[in-house]
């Protein structure tokens, strides 16, 4: 029996990109701002009403969404006009209706896979807008599930392998962040692969503890099918 028959992987920043996305928002955001606090301090700003509100309202972009606002409202004092608040939402639906543009190496890395193991997608995100993703990207005949989840836990990655009949010590995840993808999947009794995006997510940032077994790292997902093999 081959050691490993589930190779899941993530979605944002693993198959195509995202984070570039809310980069040039943040950014945009802070210019937009500017006659109220220098462009630099209202993106940080906006930074951290984003880090707060994960709690509350989730990941993805209608959050990021309300985080603008209300940064936008906070550091006017109130002033900011309605004129602006619709181009922080304007923003945020092209966002949503953003063409996807797949990673290098993304779909042939797939299409090798796909037959000799499931392969499963699992992201978190707004439900709705993730879906859409998955659909958009043409990839969605490669995997034979989609699990768009609220959180990344080892208790997730357990419970997501043995609904497909397998168990951790069976299956591999695939992730450009170490916290959500490839350390709980590793603590479950799996394997992970990073795939450092160049961009880090400001609150996903976490180092790989020394020795930590079934751990793999590639620059792009063509180093994926050696890993594979070696294991
Ligand atoms: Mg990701």
């Amino acid at each position: 029996m081959r050691p490993l028959d589930i190779i899941a992987f993530d979605a944002d920043d693993t198959l195509w990109h995202n984070l570039i996305h809310f980069d040039a928002a943040q950014k945009r955001f802070g210019e937009l701002l500017s006659s109220y606090m220098p462009a630099q301090q209202a993106t940080a700003t906006l930074v951290a009403a984003e880090g707060r509100n994960i709690k509350t309202y989730g990941f993805g972009v209608k959050s990021f969404t309300l985080s603008m606002i209300e940064t936008a409202i906070a550091i006017s004092e109130g002033a900011v006009e309605a004129a602006t608040i619709t181009q922080l939402i304007a923003m945020g639906r092209d966002m949503l209706d953003h063409e996807i543009e797949l990673l290098p190496h993304v779909e042939n890395t797939l299409k090798a896979l796909h037959g000799d193991y499931k392969l499963l997608l699992i992201t978190k995100g707004d439900l709705h807008h993730q879906e859409r993703k998955v659909l958009a990207s043409g990839l969605a005949p490669y995997f034979e599930g989609v699990d768009i989840v609220s959180d990344k836990t080892s208790h997730t990655y357990s419970q997501i392998v043995a609904r497909h009949a397998s168990a951790p010590a069976r299956a591999l995840m695939v992730g450009n962040s170490l916290k959500s993808d490839v350390l709980p999947m590793i603590r479950a009794g799996g394997y992970g692969v990073y795939v450092p995006f160049a961009i880090a997510w400001d609150f996903e940032h976490e180092e790989v503890p020394e020795g930590t077994e079934r751990f793999y790292e590639v620059a792009d997902l063509s180093g994926l099918l050696s890993v594979v093999e070696s294991i």
